[in-house]
């Protein structure tokens, strides 16, 4: 079964003045669609077109030599844009029950967890993703560059903040640690909640 692009719960509107309308609106019709078609055109007619997107992201080795790449880029893509929709919202909330204990424990709270990813974020130079993974029963922060996936290195991410300049440029131009601030008003703290229940 192809990849199919997913449904915003909100609008493209919903997120302001954070993030603004018509950068939603171009990230998800636009970039996320392409990542979906490219992937899709990748897998098409191989024995992978029907394999689930965190399988192909933990076997890209296993892939034909030619595939690897396009996989690598675009499941990542739709991967990571699946998720960056799910954890965004315009009811932030605070993290709370066994996520907020995490984050204390594993992180320094929620403050040392806000500074670390925005770290992680401004030093990513060029495109790339912040995260916040569970990696070995543990919370942790790490950034990729381009479309990897922390899948593909064994990490469950839970949250994960976009940094390709397509993410922010209408509104914060090359301000990216602006774009990196704003953000936290617009993360669905349930929802990583729930991907951490689930990870752990
Ligand atoms: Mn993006």
């Amino acid at each position: 079964m192809a990849f199919e692009l997913p449904a915003l719960d909100y609008s493209f509107d919903a997120l302001e003045p954070h993030i603004d309308a018509l950068t939603m609106e171009i990230h998800h019709d636009r970039h996320h669609k392409a990542y979906v078609d490219n992937a899709n055109a990748a897998l098409a007619g191989t024995d992978w077109e029907n394999t689930p997107v965190e399988e192909l992201l933990t076997q890209l080795s296993s892939l034909p030599a030619d595939k690897q790449g396009p996989v690598r880029n675009n499941a990542g893509g739709h991967a990571n844009h699946t998720l960056f929709w799910e954890i965004l919202g315009a009811n932030g909330g605070a993290p709370s029950g066994a996520l907020a204990a995490a984050i204390d424990a594993d992180c320094g709270g929620l403050d040392a967890l806000k500074a670390a990813m925005t770290d992680a974020g401004i030093k990513r130079f060029g495109s790339g993703w912040s995260w916040l993974v569970v990696d070995g029963g543990k919370l942790a922060v790490m950034s990729t560059a381009n479309q990897d996936s922390p899948i593909s290195e064994g990490k469950t991410p839970i949250l994960g903040i976009d940094v390709w300049e397509h993410a922010y440029y209408l509104n914060y131009q090359n301000k990216r640690p602006g774009y990196l601030e704003a953000i936290w008003n617009v993360i669905n703290w349930d929802a990583v909640g729930a991907k951490y229940d689930a990870a752990v």
